[in-house]
Protein backbone atom coordinates (compact mmCIF):
# COMPACT_ATOMS: atom_id res chain seq x y z
CA UNK A 1 0.00 0.00 0.00
CA UNK A 2 1.47 3.61 -0.81
CA UNK A 3 1.27 5.63 1.85
CA UNK A 4 2.38 9.39 1.96
CA UNK A 5 2.38 11.89 5.08
CA UNK A 6 1.57 15.34 4.51
CA UNK A 7 2.62 16.91 7.35
CA UNK A 8 2.54 20.86 8.03
CA UNK A 9 1.15 22.84 11.26
CA UNK A 10 -2.01 23.92 10.38
CA UNK A 11 -2.87 26.22 11.93
CA UNK A 12 -5.38 26.89 10.73
CA UNK A 13 -5.77 24.93 7.31
CA UNK A 14 -6.26 26.99 4.13
CA UNK A 15 -7.61 26.99 1.11
CA UNK A 16 -3.94 26.46 -0.06
CA UNK A 17 -3.15 23.12 2.03
CA UNK A 18 -6.52 21.79 0.90
CA UNK A 19 -5.19 22.32 -2.57
CA UNK A 20 -2.57 19.94 -2.14
CA UNK A 21 -4.41 17.32 0.15
CA UNK A 22 -7.04 17.24 -3.11
CA UNK A 23 -4.71 16.74 -5.83
CA UNK A 24 -2.21 14.36 -3.09
CA UNK A 25 -4.70 12.27 -1.76
CA UNK A 26 -5.49 10.57 -5.19
CA UNK A 27 -1.80 9.85 -6.38
CA UNK A 28 -1.55 7.31 -2.70
CA UNK A 29 -3.59 4.56 -1.78
CA UNK A 30 -3.58 6.96 2.04
CA UNK A 31 -2.51 10.55 2.58
CA UNK A 32 -2.20 11.05 6.22
CA UNK A 33 -2.42 15.04 7.39
CA UNK A 34 0.47 14.98 9.65
CA UNK A 35 -0.59 17.80 12.39
CA UNK A 36 2.43 19.23 13.90
CA UNK A 37 2.75 19.21 18.00
CA UNK A 38 4.97 21.91 17.96
CA UNK A 39 5.30 23.22 21.69
CA UNK A 40 7.97 26.01 20.41
CA UNK A 41 5.63 27.64 18.51
CA UNK A 42 2.66 29.44 20.21
CA UNK A 43 -0.34 28.32 18.37
CA UNK A 44 -3.75 29.10 17.89
CA UNK A 45 -5.30 26.22 18.22
CA UNK A 46 -4.20 23.00 19.89
CA UNK A 47 -2.76 20.28 17.57
CA UNK A 48 -6.31 17.92 18.82
CA UNK A 49 -8.36 20.74 18.04
CA UNK A 50 -6.61 21.56 14.23
CA UNK A 51 -6.78 17.64 13.55
CA UNK A 52 -10.41 17.82 14.38
CA UNK A 53 -10.92 20.63 12.47
CA UNK A 54 -8.97 19.09 9.26
CA UNK A 55 -10.87 15.69 10.23
CA UNK A 56 -14.10 17.35 9.63
CA UNK A 57 -13.47 18.51 6.41
CA UNK A 58 -12.52 15.29 4.87
CA UNK A 59 -15.10 12.83 7.05
CA UNK A 60 -16.49 11.55 3.76
CA UNK A 61 -12.93 11.04 2.34
CA UNK A 62 -11.60 7.53 3.38
CA UNK A 63 -8.41 7.70 1.99
CA UNK A 64 -7.60 10.34 4.40
CA UNK A 65 -6.51 10.25 7.58
CA UNK A 66 -5.69 12.99 10.19
CA UNK A 67 -3.01 12.46 13.03
CA UNK A 68 -0.57 14.54 15.07
CA UNK A 69 2.61 14.19 15.19
CA UNK A 70 5.57 15.33 17.67
CA UNK A 71 9.12 14.82 17.17
CA UNK A 72 10.64 14.13 14.06
CA UNK A 73 8.96 13.70 11.01
CA UNK A 74 11.09 10.99 9.78
CA UNK A 75 9.81 8.83 12.41
CA UNK A 76 6.65 9.56 12.55
CA UNK A 77 6.67 8.35 8.82
CA UNK A 78 8.44 5.27 9.65
CA UNK A 79 5.81 4.72 12.09
CA UNK A 80 2.87 4.53 10.11
CA UNK A 81 4.50 2.64 7.31
CA UNK A 82 4.68 5.98 4.73
CA UNK A 83 7.53 5.75 2.05
CA UNK A 84 6.68 9.56 0.71
CA UNK A 85 6.26 12.86 1.98
CA UNK A 86 4.48 15.43 0.46
CA UNK A 87 5.32 19.04 0.65
CA UNK A 88 3.89 22.12 -0.51
CA UNK A 89 5.99 25.29 -2.62
CA UNK A 90 4.55 27.87 -2.66
CA UNK A 91 7.20 30.36 -3.79
CA UNK A 92 11.21 30.23 -4.36
CA UNK A 93 10.72 31.48 -0.97
CA UNK A 94 10.15 28.05 0.61
CA UNK A 95 12.64 26.33 -2.11
CA UNK A 96 15.46 26.83 0.05
CA UNK A 97 14.36 25.58 3.22
CA UNK A 98 12.49 23.03 1.39
CA UNK A 99 15.31 21.76 -0.23
CA UNK A 100 17.39 21.90 3.14
CA UNK A 101 14.90 19.76 5.31
CA UNK A 102 14.01 17.32 2.39
CA UNK A 103 17.87 16.46 2.11
CA UNK A 104 18.33 16.04 5.47
CA UNK A 105 15.78 13.47 5.80
CA UNK A 106 16.91 11.51 2.85
CA UNK A 107 20.21 11.13 4.93
CA UNK A 108 18.42 10.43 7.95
CA UNK A 109 16.20 7.97 5.83
CA UNK A 110 17.06 7.14 2.55
CA UNK A 111 13.75 4.63 2.46
CA UNK A 112 11.73 8.09 2.42
CA UNK A 113 11.26 10.60 -0.50
CA UNK A 114 9.74 14.08 -0.54
CA UNK A 115 8.00 15.15 -3.38
CA UNK A 116 6.82 18.63 -4.18
CA UNK A 117 3.52 19.96 -5.34
CA UNK A 118 3.31 23.39 -6.79
CA UNK A 119 0.68 25.57 -5.12
CA UNK A 120 -2.49 26.39 -7.13
CA UNK A 121 -1.35 30.06 -8.22
CA UNK A 122 -4.76 31.07 -6.70
CA UNK A 123 -3.07 30.49 -3.45
CA UNK A 124 0.44 31.17 -3.50
CA UNK A 125 0.21 34.35 -1.57
CA UNK A 126 -1.90 32.36 1.30
CA UNK A 127 -0.73 31.42 4.69
CA UNK A 128 -1.83 30.76 7.82
CA UNK A 129 -0.13 33.39 9.59
CA UNK A 130 -2.32 35.82 6.98
CA UNK A 131 -5.45 34.47 7.73
CA UNK A 132 -5.18 34.76 11.44
CA UNK A 133 -3.45 38.58 10.91
CA UNK A 134 -6.75 39.28 9.04
CA UNK A 135 -8.91 37.85 11.08
CA UNK A 136 -7.23 38.91 14.29
CA UNK A 137 -8.35 42.52 12.88
CA UNK A 138 -11.90 41.50 12.05
CA UNK A 139 -11.21 41.27 8.25
CA UNK A 140 -13.04 38.83 5.51
CA UNK A 141 -11.21 35.21 5.56
CA UNK A 142 -13.70 33.46 3.11
CA UNK A 143 -11.63 34.13 0.30
CA UNK A 144 -9.21 31.99 2.57
CA UNK A 145 -10.06 29.16 4.64
CA UNK A 146 -13.66 26.98 4.43
CA UNK A 147 -16.32 28.67 6.11
CA UNK A 148 -16.61 26.25 9.05
CA UNK A 149 -12.83 26.91 9.65
CA UNK A 150 -13.68 30.46 9.47
CA UNK A 151 -16.10 30.27 12.16
CA UNK A 152 -13.40 28.30 14.29
CA UNK A 153 -11.23 30.73 14.28
CA UNK A 154 -13.46 33.63 14.63
CA UNK A 155 -14.79 31.57 17.95
CA UNK A 156 -11.42 31.06 18.62
CA UNK A 157 -9.99 34.90 18.73
CA UNK A 158 -13.00 35.71 20.96
CA UNK A 159 -13.03 33.24 23.51
CA UNK A 160 -8.84 34.17 23.70
CA UNK A 161 -9.58 37.55 24.02
CA UNK A 162 -12.52 37.20 26.72
P1 LIG B 1 5.01 24.43 8.29
O1 LIG B 1 5.01 24.95 9.68
O2 LIG B 1 5.57 23.04 8.13
O3 LIG B 1 5.50 25.38 7.21
P2 LIG B 1 2.41 24.94 7.22
O4 LIG B 1 1.11 24.52 7.81
O5 LIG B 1 2.69 26.38 7.11
O6 LIG B 1 3.48 24.17 8.05
O7 LIG B 1 2.59 24.28 5.79
C1 LIG B 1 2.52 22.90 5.56
C2 LIG B 1 2.85 22.59 4.11
O8 LIG B 1 1.90 23.23 3.28
C3 LIG B 1 4.20 23.11 3.64
O9 LIG B 1 4.72 22.20 2.70
C4 LIG B 1 3.87 24.43 2.98
O10 LIG B 1 4.82 24.78 2.00
C5 LIG B 1 2.55 24.08 2.36
N1 LIG B 1 1.70 25.26 2.16
C6 LIG B 1 1.43 26.25 3.04
N2 LIG B 1 0.62 27.18 2.50
C7 LIG B 1 0.37 26.76 1.24
C8 LIG B 1 -0.37 27.30 0.14
N3 LIG B 1 -0.98 28.48 0.23
N4 LIG B 1 -0.40 26.59 -1.00
C9 LIG B 1 0.26 25.41 -1.09
N5 LIG B 1 1.00 24.88 -0.14
C10 LIG B 1 1.06 25.53 1.03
Amino acid sequence: MKIAIYPGSFDPVTFGHMDIINRAYKMFDKLIVGVLNNSSKKPLFSSEERVKIIEKLYKDTKQIEVMSFDGLLIDFAHQVGAQVIVRGLRAVTDFDYELQLSQTNRVIAPDIDTIFLTTNLRYSYLSSSIVKEIASYGGDISEFVDKDVAIEIKNKIITKRS
